[in-house]
Order: C-alpha cells, then structure tokens, then sequence
C-alpha cells in the first residue's frame, strides 16, 4: 500500500520526519526513503527493508545522519525505490507516493514512443513515481500537470512533492488513500497514518479531500486545488491495512475492529469455549465478539513478532508462507479439547490460514474450530493498490472455478448470501480449509461498521463495482 510523511518545521526536521515515516512501516516491506532540503538544495537516502527494519537502516546511516534542512518527505513503500529526484519543468522536485497505476505499461509505452526516456525500470516495470512525474511534467503548471496525471492513470496515486518553496501534498482523485494534515506550533506535517504524528504532538487540522492539493511552507498553508465531490476511500484500511491508533477520514481503526467482532457475534449462534483472534489484525474482532457474545478470549495463538515482516506484504508465496508458519507458536494447552471461535480480518488467499494456523490448532488438539473474517469473500483483485493482482490468488476465485472449470466474469451469484450458489461455495470452503464451520462478515455490516456513508467508501475487491 506504501505510506507517505512531508512534513515543514522551524528547526531540522531530520528526526520528526525519521519517527513518522517508521511508523507507517506496517503499510510496506519493500523500501524505506527520506529527502530532505534545507532550501537550497535537496539530499535523499532509499534503503531496502525486506530483511532489515526502517529504524535500523536509517539510524546508523551517515548519510542520513549528515542530511539537515526544515523540510522533508518520507515514504514507506511496498514497491518502487522513493522518494525520487526529478528536474520538472516547474523545478527540482523529490517525489514520493502510495498507489498502484493500473494501466503503466500502456502509459509507459506512450511516453517512450513520444521520446521519453524512463531510468529506473527494475523487472521491466517501471517505477511508478517516475511515471506519475513524466505525466505531470506535461501539465502547463504543477497543478495542471497533477491533474493530468489523475486523469490519465487507472488506479490511484497520493503524492508528496518536496521542493526548495516547500511541501506539496496531493491525495489521489478519489481519496483510495489518505492524506492528513497536521500541526504543532507551527510546524506542518502531511501523513497517510494519523498514529504517525500522535507522539509527536501534532494534532489534526484537515483530512484532505480527494484530488485536493495543499502547499505548505513556514510562511502559509494553501489550498491549491479544491476537493472532487466523490470520496472512494479504501475499506480495506479499516480492516487490515491500517494501524489500530489511525483515523481515516475522523473514524478510528481499532473502534471499526472492535464494532465489527460486536457484529460478528450479534449473528453468530455457536456454541464454543473461547474466541481467539489470529494476531495483529484478528485481535480486536475478538475482543468485540467476546464483549457482545460474553464468551471469553484467550490466546492459543501468539505471535512472535521481533524481526517479523507482515505476511500480506512480501511478494513471494514462499516468503509469506515461511512467515506464516514461523511467526505464530501455539500454546497446546489452551487449544486441547477446545471449541473455538478464530476471528481474522480477511482470507486472501487462503492458504496460511489453511496449511499453518489451521493444521497447528487441529494439530493441537482443537475440537471445533469456527472462522469467522470481518469481511466478505474477496471477489476481485485490487486495481487502485499494490495488492494481489490475479483472480487465482484469490481464496474464493480458486473454489468458484472448481465449480466452473474456470474463471467466470459473473460472480454475482456468490455475492448474494441467500443464493443456493453462495451457500455451496461457503460449504466448498469449510472442506477446502478444514474447518468446522466459516461465516464472512457480511458487507453492509463492514461498511456501516465504518461510520462513513456506503458511496465514500471503495469495496471494488468485494463487489467489483467502482466509480472510475
Ligand atoms: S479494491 Fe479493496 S483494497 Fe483496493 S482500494 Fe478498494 S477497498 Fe481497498
């Protein structure tokens, strides 16, 4: 998903800008980037996290240690090397971003056949920070040229611009992805993690609109592009993706996390020893369907989490499922005999809950095991962010097609829960993973969960319906 922080302060903004950016690093795993200016000219330092953590790269690195000045940009990325430097024809610009360009290889070739040139293209992709600022270079003004890039990309982009005036900071035209402004006498800070700035002692002044572009400098904050009317925010922060102490758009993760186990339970009629919530995400659902139900939590399952990256977001299977099996240890005596309700945010693929956390609580000795996602059967791969990208990734894509020999373009049917088709894919389910029973959150509960009204909200991965 990949985290951004721009932040303008009347002292070196080295350390504040070092602290906000670790603390989006649950939003990537791929590379961790600072720039910095002091008003004249601009340094930056990318570091690889796959294996080493934010924090640890950074805090020893001279390079970093030597870079001073009043305004920085950090990122926190899932995929490109950022922040990057680029001479625009509105001047030196370090550029970061979180989104995903659905349609890059078709926009790329474009720009080559035009005559323009890409540097960083690892795997053949190109980076999508350079794409994003090859299209705004062909706007008549820096507002402009960010409008045209919006409308030109399939799927989203949130961006920070760093120059020698000050911060940029433009939310993609839909919203998918936040953008926060924040202050503390004086000092300015954008952020797509609200948790990034509460222990620095910023405090929220505006969630910025979709397609709203603000400047920020010492001197003036200034609204350069006013918001679209149509907000398509990410639902998937609220239920995986986001760090609990985060607000989106006023609305706190944990309290969606919690409501949501509160609704789980409301329709819920097992009879079960404890509910366990798989760690991190999984934990506040069941302490709210604990709360609504009285049955007790316990914790069966505990995570190791030092020297851990999250499981969702390296891009090799083996990885993931190395990480799944080695992250959680059960604790036997607390599972033996027992009937248990398992609370989980999502099933992606399915395949760590099926071959480890599973298999380790039957293992154990679990009498039932009772799964119960905060949120439906993901349908359709995410376009707007760097996610899964194939129907077969996808848990309940693989079970349909077993019913169809291959991949169907309607899946309606296995959207309606009262469909015969529903019920038969939620059976095919329980047999697939191996478990008692499974019952998905059901959408309208999710999105009411949130606080937001149902059209602000994207749920494209669980309906396939989306405002473009
Ligand atoms: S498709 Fe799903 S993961 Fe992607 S932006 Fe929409 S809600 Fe988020």
């Amino acid at each position: 998903m990949s985290g951004v922080v721009g932040i303008i302060s009347g002292k070196d903004c080295k350390e504040n800008l070092f602290y906000a950016t670790d603390y989006h690093s649950h939003l990537g795993t791929s590379f961790g980037g600072l720039a910095i200016s002091d008003g004249r000219s601009t340094a930056k330092k990318i570091h690889s996290i796959a294996r080493v953590q934010f924090k640890s790269r950074f805090a020893e690195d001279i390079d970093f240690i030597n870079m001073h000045g009043n305004a920085g940009i950090g990122v926190i990325s899932d995929r490109d090397t950022q922040p990057l430097i680029m001479r625009l024809k509105f001047g030196e610009y370090a550029i970061c971003g979180a989104g995903y360009i659905d349609n890059q290889d078709e926009l790329a070739k474009k720009l080559i056949d035009e005559g323009i040139v890409f540097s960083e293209m690892p795997n053949g992709k190109v980076n999508q920070i350079e794409l994003a600022a090859k299209l705004i270079n062909k706007g008549k003004t820096l507002v402009d040229g960010i409008e045209y890039m919006h409308r030109h990309i399939d799927g989203s982009m949130s961006l920070l611009l760093l120059g020698k005036e000050g911060v940029y900071a433009a939310r993609d035209k839909y919203g998918r992805t936040p953008l926060v402004l924040a202050e503390r006498n004086g000092d300015k800070i954008v952020v797509s993690e609200t948790c990034s700035y509460k222990n620095l002692s910023f405090e929220t002044k505006k969630y910025l609109g979709p397609g709203e572009i603000v400047f920020l400098s010492s001197k003036e904050t200034k609204q350069l592009r006013k918001p679209n009317d149509i907000l398509q925010l990410c639902t998937f922060l609220f239920v995986y993706a986001g760090f609990p102490a985060s607000e989106y758009e006023g609305k706190n993760v944990e309290e969606f996390r919690e409501i949501s186990g509160r609704i789980i339970a409301k329709h819920d009629s097992v009879e079960v020893d404890f509910v366990a919530g798989i760690a991190d995400s999984g934990t506040a659902y069941a302490h709210g369907y604990s709360h609504e139900s009285g049955v007790p939590v316990k914790i069966p399952l505990l995570k190791y989490t030092p020297g851990w990256a999250r499981s969702y977001v390296p891009p090799a299977q083996e990885t993931r499922d190395l990480i799944a099996l080695m992250k959680q240890i059960t604790a036997d005596v607390l599972i033996k005999g027992q009937r248990m309700v398992i609370t989980e945010d999502s099933i992606v693929r399915g395949t760590q809950l099926k071959n480890f956390l599973l298999v380790k609580l039957w293992n154990s000795g679990a009498r039932e095991v009772h799964v119960r996602p905060a949120c439906p059967a993901l349908m359709f791969p995410c376009k707007f962010l760097y996610s899964t990208r194939q129907l077969d990734e996808l848990f309940a894509r693989r079970i349909i097609k077993q019913f169809h020999g291959k991949h169907i373009e309607n899946v309606e049917p296995y959207l309606d829960l009262d469909s015969p088709d529903y019920r038969k894919m939620i059976n095919a389910m329980e047999k697939d993973l191996n478990v008692t029973s499974l019952r998905y959150q059901r959408l309208e509960d999710m999105m009411t969960t949130t606080g937001l009204p149902a059209e602000s909200l994207c749920t494209y991965c669980w309906t396939g319906k989306t405002v473009r």
